[in-house]
């Protein structure tokens, strides 16, 4: 896109901008504790979010402390519930509905993966849609097909923000996505389609991958693949979106471009870490705040 290529021009032949996924989700944590302040004072409202952990898994116990930080940091008010692995299916669901009816809550996460013995889709679909800050709920889902879901998926949605405040423009463009999972690939899809762009999915199956992945002005790794998104399979001047978040064997993170790569030729690229996963955990603040502010006026 001839806009894309300008911006790099303007910012000098060999440079490229890095999005500082860590700077804007710092910035929407501070304009939402502002609009908290607002609406606690306009409306007597406090946004409330309960985040509901089974089992002890420790990578889900490190995202369950965060987003509870980021709840205070913002002046939201938050319940967690820590429930044991063994937590029967039945009982899970008599706190959701419970929570569907509490008036202080807003938003309810309930942290994935759970143990194997509680039915996923069951939990989800118990969520009240307008409550489903994940966005995971099929009502979302299926309207996010046909526009106006209560609620958006936050990690497509927290790259759709990521976009927008960096001024790249989705209208027109050859979108390629890296990855057709139901929390990032499909749903950031719909959103890039639903923007306009033209859109293509691609996954294991997918033939001449470089191909396709060097038609792309805004190029989406989602694959869970280590640096798998080489140098030469972007084209001069794309915008370049990296979701992995990958673990090296010495424990350090890595996502699925091959970041030293590709930086040179992109117009915009996501650091990992540091690009897409702060977004994740500002969109699901955003969703929360949304939702309170929807109750607040109804
Ligand atoms: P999934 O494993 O559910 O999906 C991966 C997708 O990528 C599949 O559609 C798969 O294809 C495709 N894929 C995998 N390898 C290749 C390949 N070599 N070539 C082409 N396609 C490939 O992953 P998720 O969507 O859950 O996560 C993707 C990555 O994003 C992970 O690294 C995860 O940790 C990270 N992530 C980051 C988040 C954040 O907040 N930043 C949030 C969620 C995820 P097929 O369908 O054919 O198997």
């Amino acid at each position: 896109m001839a806009r894309l290529i300008k911006n790099k021009e303007l910012a000098g032949k060999d440079m490229s901008i890095i999005i500082d996924g860590n700077r804007v989700a710092q910035e929407m944590r501070s304009e939402i504790k502002d609009k908290v302040r607002v609406l606690h004072e306009e409306r007597g409202t406090i946004p409330g979010l309960a985040v509901i952990l089974v089992g002890e898994d420790p990578a889900s116990r490190i995202y369950v402390r965060k987003k509870t930080e980021d709840c205070e940091e913002v002046g939201f008010y938050s319940r967690e519930f820590k429930l044991p692995a063994d937590t029967e299916e039945s009982r899970l669901l008599a706190i959701i509905d419970e929570l569907n009816r509490d008036g202080e809550i807003h938003g309810i996460l309930v942290q994935l993966p759970l143990p194997k013995h509680i039915n996923r889709n069951a939990v989800l679909d118990a969520i009240d849609p307008r409550k489903d800050v994940d966005g995971f709920h099929p009502y979302n889902i299926g309207r996010l097909f046909t526009g106006d879901p209560f609620h958006h998926a936050c990690t497509p949605y927290g790259i759709i923000e990521l976009l927008k405040r960096y001024n790249i423009e989705i209208e027109g463009a050859n979108a390629v996505i890296v990855g057709r999972s139901n929390i990032v690939g499909k749903p950031l899809a719909m959103m890039l389609l639903t923007r306009h762009a033209t859109v293509t999915v691609c996954h294991t199956r997918t033939k001449n991958l470089a191909e396709v992945t060097r038609r792309a002005d805004i190029l989406v790794a989602a694959a869970g693949s280590i640096e798998m998104i080489k140098g030469d399979m972007v084209r001069e001047g794309a915008v370049v979106i990296d979701v992995g978040i990958n673990r090296r064997d010495n424990g350090k993170l890595a996502g699925d471009v091959a970041f030293s790569e590709v930086v040179d030729k992109a117009s915009f690229i996501t650091p990992v870490p540091g690009g897409v996963g702060p977004m994740t955990r500002a969109m699901l603040l955003s969703n929360t705040y949304e939702a309170a502010l929807g109750c607040a006026h109804h």
